[in-house]
């Protein structure tokens, strides 16, 4: 039987759940999900000065946002510190590692002489002296790195890659106060939560070399590697937070829907031929690790925002109110009641046709909720002046005798009016869509009335009557 996919995604909660750090997860759960696997996620929280409680909590929020759920509890890996020593421990009695005397500062001005003389530093001090260990001294545990030799991964985005074990340095395993190193910690939980495959970006790709002689010397099956190429800023440079390198939640913020979100992460640096729309669904079909991009991807926000439109779209009236009703009611400064949840319902999707973002849905829909009298905008107040007035008080009786409130019979009574009063058709829908959203954008504006109703679109107009 092929073995069951184990993934993992270990974000160190030193911050919140970057766009980067968002699509190795997507990556991961993906691979997992596409293969009956497993996805697993592990706190990386050894850093006890970096690491914080509300980086941890933005990271699972972060998680959940975006639809990535993981299998079992989160792991601390700090709360595995135990099990990390005690793989140090055996890695000592069986000979891979040695004990390192050197106290942190001699380490430090050795490490700086060697880079002085344009030396590589091994930190190999006490490699071949253990017969000369000191009694009662503090000690460091060091891997015996091989030095013969070299070892080459077979990344599934990178390719083969080689590295001479000459190069490695013995690093520490465990400090001497007895805490485990994250080089350590990584190797023994990804072992032991019995990952497959490690995904994850490729700042970390000399870190396997360092990391793989861990797997040998406790005889271990080494994962399989893929190293994702970073997010670039549309300009090729290092994303910075002007690029969007910000939390999820700040696209979340920014109007983002979680599927949008996905969709567009995978494309950044992954692809199914041209396609551009793909949702979840397709993705977990069609995922391997084969078509991600060796090159760095570039971050763009147009791109964001078609994608989003076009899931925008998708969605029917009940799935798009949650995402606006709180920051609606916010806006209008009340509690949507049934009318206005009703009309909402029956008008978001003809918004969401012309919507980038969820906010650009708010001024539209706003003019469905029950706010009387509206202010009116400047161009507004301007249209509903003069003549117009009078106007729209013998308008207004008419409206109010449409026995069918519907767009065709609204717009056949308005039509009929402005033929009867000699008017242009233009004179008579501009000052009603005026009155009738105080100047806010809308749609068809006989399809907006009857979204409206007949008694707040009659109410509305007489408000303008009786100013
Ligand atoms: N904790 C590391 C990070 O946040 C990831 C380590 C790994 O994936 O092996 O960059």
């Amino acid at each position: 039987m092929p073995e069951t996919v184990v993934t993992r995604f270990a974000p160190s909660p030193t911050g919140f759940l970057h766009i980067g750090g968002a699509r190795t997860a997507l990556y991961n759960w993906l691979l997992a999900r596409a293969n009956n696997g497993k996805f697993l996620l592990r706190i990386e929280d050894t850093d006890r000065k970096r690491s914080t409680d509300e980086a941890i909590e933005a990271i699972l929020n972060g998680m959940k946002w975006m639809g990535l759920d993981w299998d079992g509890d989160a792991i601390s890996q700090f709360d595995r510190a135990d099990r990390h020593r005690e793989v140090a421990e055996a890695m000592l009695a069986s000979g891979h590692a040695y004990k390192c005397f050197s106290s942190p500062e001699e380490t430090a001005e050795l490490r700086d002489a060697a880079r002085a003389e344009g030396k590589p530093f091994r930190g190999d001090m006490w490699r071949e002296k253990q017969d000369q260990a000191p009694a009662d001294t503090p000690y460091s545990i060091r891997i015996k790195m091989p030095r013969e030799g070299s070892h080459a991964i077979d990344d599934q985005v990178q390719g083969r890659v080689e590295v001479q074990n000459a190069e490695l340095d013995d690093m520490i395993i465990m400090r001497s106060d007895g805490t485990p190193t994250y080089m350590l910690a990584v190797v023994v939980d990804d072992h032991d939560m019995g990952v497959t495959h490690v995904v994850r970006g490729d700042d970390h790709l000399n870190n396997a070399f360092r990391q793989i002689p861990i797997y040998k010397a406790m005889e271990w099956d080494i994962p399989t590697y893929a190293h994702i190429p970073l997010i670039h800023g549309p300009d090729g440079k290092k994303l910075s937070k002007r690029h969007g390198a910000l939390g999820v939640e700040g696209y979340e913020e920014m109007g983002f829907l979680p599927e949008a979100m996905r969709n567009y992460l995978l494309r950044l640096g992954w692809s199914h031929g041209d396609e551009e729309i793909i949702p979840t669904a397709k993705a977990i079909e069609w995922f391997t690790l084969q078509n991600v991009g060796k090159s760095p991807s570039r971050f763009d926000f147009d791109k964001l925002d078609f994608v989003n439109s076009h899931y925008m779209k998708e969605l029917n009236g009940s799935e798009l109110l949650p995402y606006v009703q709180s920051d609606l009611e916010e806006q209008v400064g009340h509690t949507l009641d049934a009318t206005e949840v009703e009309r909402l319902i029956k008008a978001l999707p003809s918004l969401a046709e012309r919507a980038k973002r969820l906010p650009d849905l708010h001024e539209g829909a706003s003019l469905f909720c029950n706010t009387r009298p509206l202010s009116l905008t400047d161009k507004a107040a301007k249209q509903l002046s003069g003549d117009t007035v009078p106007m729209l008080g013998s308008l207004t009786p008419v409206l109010e005798k449409v026995s069918q409130w519907n767009a065709d019979d609204i717009k056949a009574a308005i039509v009929s009016f402005a033929e009867a009063e000699e008017l242009k058709l233009g004179k008579v829908m501009q000052p009603v869509r005026a009155a009738v959203t105080g100047g806010k954008q809308s749609g068809d504006l006989a399809e907006t009335l009857e979204i409206l109703g007949q008694e707040e679109t009659v109410a509305r107009l007489r408000d303008v009557v009786a100013a």
